[in-house]
């Protein structure tokens, strides 16, 4: 199994190497090479406008690289009875903060051994690693082990694949239903992201208070009948919030979208004590405002966690390659297998079975037109 994402890996690089060309990435590989675990994408790439954004900062989900998938589950013969096991809260360049099921934390190292097991890949340690540490002095243990990842989110560039946070299950993404304005093809290219990490997305629509609900509907229907959840909600006027506390609550769940949609607002309602900083107006001309450059699992009080870090809050994609965007389209794959040619890219192909069913009004135009997008890298 392994075997066979490593492969899908490979075809990625090849697809970078288009991104590469325009070579947007150099302050970003910088950050990278410098090694510091906790570099940051820069946060002006945040809006998600046009093609040199999209390249700019590359946050990119995606299945981890074999070694990365594997974790280092590694048993080490000084695994013993005063080890406990836990998970990584949080990872400074050089220590991580672990939890226990007890409730206590320890401030960690990493064992020699296993950093040197590591060295192309960028961490050893993530936020979200379920752990094997050893304790020393008060508060203080040895991290021996980390455990095989699942529902990993990473970032990649051009060689190397960071994991931003591992054992998530689902990705909440935020949009607001006006100021910004809704932008139905800039979810579908998070739901292409996500359906390639294979986690659970939530599209959550705020500041319905602002809109007539109705307007929303056409594009809502299309996501419904694919099967996504969707939930409006206003945190202004409290309009559904408890349904979304609701997916949450006992889930680990990476929150993306925007910046201006109201995340913040939304998890300092559903989790109150949170306090985390509302943009005004006057913040939103500042660039940085986000003062944390670490990911960091936020404990909910019903259980599960938020993964809050700058850099996911603004995640995007843009690692599927063109032609395995069709595959994550819920609604194209059907209709795939009958094109006429087994490469066909449902763009410019006579005999396509993806547009007649658009023809047919079988297939949503809109979402076609996002496919489309996507597809040609817009
Ligand atoms: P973030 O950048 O996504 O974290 O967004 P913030 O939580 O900082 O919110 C951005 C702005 O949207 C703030 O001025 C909020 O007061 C406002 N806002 C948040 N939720 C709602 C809502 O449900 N309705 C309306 N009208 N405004 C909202
Ligand atoms: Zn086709």
């Amino acid at each position: 199994m392994g075997k066979r994402k490593q492969k899908k890996t490979q075809i990625r690089t090849e697809f970078r190497k288009n991104y590469d060309q325009r070579a947007r990435q150099k302050n970003f590989r910088d950050q990278l090479d410098s090694g510091d675990d906790d570099a940051t994408p820069n946060p002006q790439s945040e809006r998600l406008v046009g093609r040199q954004q999209v390249s700019k900062k590359r946050t990119v989900t995606g299945v981890a690289r074999e070694g990365e998938a594997a974790g280092f589950a590694i048993e080490l013969r000084d695994v013993d009875a005063s080890c406990l096991s836990g998970r990584v809260i949080k990872v400074h360049s050089l220590t991580s903060t672990v939890r226990t099921p007890d409730g206590r934390e320890f401030e960690c190292s990493t064992r020699g051994l296993l950093k040197s097991l590591a060295t192309d890949l960028q961490n050893v340690v993530v936020t979200g690693d379920q752990v094997t540490i050893r304790p020393g002095g008060e508060n203080q243990a040895v991290i021996l082990r980390v455990d095989p990842r699942r529902g990993v989110i990473c970032r990649t560039s051009r060689k190397r694949q960071q994991v931003l946070v591992a054992n998530v299950d689902q990705v909440v993404i935020v949009a607001s239903a006006a100021e910004p304005m809704l932008k139905p093809n800039l979810i579908d290219r998070y739901l292409v992201s996500i359906e390639a990490t294979g986690l659970r997305p939530i599209i959550c629509i705020n500041k319905v208070d602002l809109v007539d609900p109705v307007e929303l509907q056409p594009a809502i229907a299309v996501w419904g009948q694919l099967g996504y959840q969707v939930v409006l909600l206003s945190v202004a006027r409290g309009w559904n919030v408890e349904r979304l506390r609701e997916l949450l609550v006992g889930r680990d769940s990476v929150v993306t979208g925007q910046s201006g949609v109201g995340k913040s607002s939304l998890l300092n309602a559903i989790e109150p004590g949170l306090d985390l900083k509302v943009s005004t107006v006057s913040d939103e001309s500042q660039k940085g405002r986000h003062t944390t450059t670490f990911s960091q699992l936020i404990p909910l009080s019903g259980g599960g966690h938020i993964v809050d870090t700058p850099g996911i809050r603004q995640f995007q994609l843009w690692d599927v390659i063109p032609a395995e965007v069709g595959g994550f389209f819920r609604d194209l794959r059907p209709y795939v297998s009958d094109c006429q040619f087994p490469d066909c890219t449902h763009t410019h192909e006579q005999q396509c079975a993806v547009k007649a069913a658009v023809a047919m009004f079988k297939l949503d135009a809109r979402r076609y037109e996002s496919y489309c997008q996507i597809f040609s890298g817009e």
